[in-house]
């Protein structure tokens, strides 16, 4: 097979890309016998009015001496041998009869992937979750946004596919890891989409993803393992070397392991609280907090796609924008920008507000939503390991009092939040996060570095997208989940706890990955550790 990088196609270019192939590479159009599309990405920057293009990455097969073919154009940096196919995991060799079902807690990314990995290898894994299966997770949530109540225990954050099931589904990560290719192809397998595999920017949406996390499920159960729904480790057992031994489940069963992948996510403060009281090893990290801003999809492709806007043939447009301010050091970013999505309620205790965004496959909501979030370093919280989740707490119950106290989130025109007014309802968007909303001040729910960051940042970012700081657009406080407060501190190598020999660290709540890609990839390769430490390749 033959790469050809770097390949331009304006984008409403309707020829087939085999043509536009064989044009240039010099062949006729029937000697192009497959073109595998391996990356695809939209360049939207208009240098000298140059139009719209989708940037290719293809595997190209050509009849007749490919090699000929490759030394014709030997000078040319983007055409070469396409490489061999994805890094494979291995196969190692299955568990002793003595070996002990390793357990994985946790069915978000992180110990999907682990658990799925372990039990490939035939390692029968024991995944315990302490929410709800999906079906059911969706029916809680579905409750609590149309204002039926909140449950601790199934909720945006809690349950099965973990914090990213009712998200927008991203899969962009900045990770570059050889075994990307295995996790989107899992995702393929399970029923995500399959462009997924070359589009530059991939998502799923939550409608695609309760099925996938389902799917996934299954497979580990087809596979000889477990997944055990509301069971929730409430402390960890050790020998006297130190050595983990076992997890205690819902305060009373106990259940004996070698090895247990933590996979907890950033927001299950109770399991890090027991962690602690445990002595095991963790630091405290910064984070970011902020808000949700909301505006018309169209006013975003406009500003990317110019006269193009609307157009079948480009996806819904979204941004990055960042600011940064000299004199603090600190720096302010969208983050999580959702396409075409909605603003929802992403609480995981009683009596807090916070929000978050997600999407459904097509992204056709009209509404495109990200977080503004300003960096919290660990200097601005208590010295405290766990003092970042204080902080946290903090601006949720305040948000939650503004709110009116009844899980309706505060929001503010960004006009009222420039010029210190309140109460504007004149909305460029209709407010999306339910179960409802109440107009008041954001910085009576915000530290004040974050305000003043925000107050800086909107007028610039209005100059990238033209109607970003527009008066009536929607702000939703507050945003306080998008990474760890803390970090439960591994090895390395082997991925193990530094004072626990067997627990397993993984994902977002261990501090060692922020997203859906990299969670998964977290969880794969610590599996893979463990398997490289407990079984031999075959
Ligand atoms: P989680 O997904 O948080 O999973 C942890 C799981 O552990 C949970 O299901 C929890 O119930 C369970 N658990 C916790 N404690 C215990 C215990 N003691 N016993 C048993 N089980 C326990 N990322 C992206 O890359 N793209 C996106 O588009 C995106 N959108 C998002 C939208 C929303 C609304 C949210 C909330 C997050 C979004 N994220 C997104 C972030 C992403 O979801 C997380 O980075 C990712 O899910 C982290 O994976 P994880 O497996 O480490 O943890």
């Amino acid at each position: 097979m033959i790469r050809i990088a770097n390949f331009n196609v304006n984008f409403d270019d309707a020829r087939e890309l085999k043509v536009l192939v064989a044009e240039r590479l010099g062949v006729a159009a029937d000697m192009v016998s497959l073109v595998k599309v391996v990356r695809k990405a939209v360049d939207a920057r208009r240098f000298h009015g140059a139009p719209i293009r989708f940037v290719y990455m293809l595997d190209v097969a050509v009849q007749g001496s490919e090699k000929k073919l490759l030394s014709r154009w030997k000078k040319d940096r983007n055409v070469s041998e396409a490489p061999e196919a994805m890094a494979s995991l291995g196969q190692f060799s299955p568990p002793g009869r003595e070996d002990k079902p390793p357990v994985v807690v946790g069915f978000g990314p992180a110990g999907m992937f682990a658990a799925l990995t372990l039990a490939r290898q035939g390692w029968q894994p024991v995944v315990v979750e302490r929410g709800r299966d999906v079906d059911r997770r969706h029916e809680d949530i579905a409750r609590f946004w149309s204002g039926g109540g909140f449950d601790e225990k199934s909720n945006v954050q809690f349950g099965e596919g973990g914090a990213g099931t009712f998200s927008d589904g991203k899969l962009t990560t900045r990770v570059n890891d050889p075994l990307m290719g295995q996790v989107l192809a899992d995702f393929v397998a399970a029923g995500a989409p399959e462009e997924i595999l070359y589009l530059h920017k991939p998502h799923i949406g939550t409608d695609m993803l309760r099925q996938v996390v389902k799917n996934i499920r299954q497979e580990i159960i087809r596979l000889g393992g477990q997944v055990r729904f509301e069971t929730q480790v409430t402390g960890l057992e050790a020998d006297s070397d130190g050595r983990l031994r076992g997890v205690q489940l819902n305060g009373q069963e106990r259940l004996s392991a070698g090895a247990v992948f933590l996979g907890i996510g950033h927001s299950a403060r109770d399991t890090y609280q027991m962690l602690f009281d445990r002595g095991i090893a963790m630091e405290a990290k910064p984070f970011a907090i902020g808000v949700r801003i909301e505006h018309p999809q169209e006013l975003i492709d406009v500003s990317q796609y110019g006269q193009d806007a609307g157009s079948p043939l480009l996806p819904v447009a979204d941004y990055a924008l960042t600011y940064n301010d000299r004199a603090s050091g600190r720096g302010a970013y969208s983050f999580c920008m959702c396409p075409g999505g909605q603003v929802v309620a992403a609480a995981s205790e009683a009596g807090g507000v916070v929000t978050n965004g997600m999407s459904n496959y097509r992204r056709d909501s009209g509404v495109a939503n990200s977080a503004l979030l300003v960096t919290v370093n660990t200097a601005d919280f208590a010295s405290h390991v766990l003092g970042g989740i204080e902080f946290q707490r903090q601006w949720e119950r305040l948000a939650f009092r503004l709110g009116g106290g009844d899980y309706r989130a505060p929001v503010q025109t960004v006009g009222d939040f420039l010029s210190g007014r309140q109460g504007s309802r004149d909305f460029l968007t209709k407010p999306g996060y339910l179960p409802g909303v109440k107009p008041v001040d954001l910085h009576g729910c915000l530290p004040g570095f974050v305000t003043d960051m925000l107050a800086a940042a909107l007028p610039y970012w209005d100059r990238k997208i033209h109607g970003f700081a527009h008066e009536g657009a929607v702000m939703t406080g507050v945003e306080t989940r998008s990474s760890a407060p803390c970090r439960i501190v591994r090895d390395r190598e082997s991925y193990q706890s530094v004072s626990m020999p067997g627990l397993y660290p993984i994902g977002e709540g261990a501090g060692y990955a922020g997203g859906i890609m990299s969670a998964a990839l977290d969880g794969m390769n610590a599996s893979l550790a463990f398997l490289r430490e407990n079984s031999h390749n075959i």
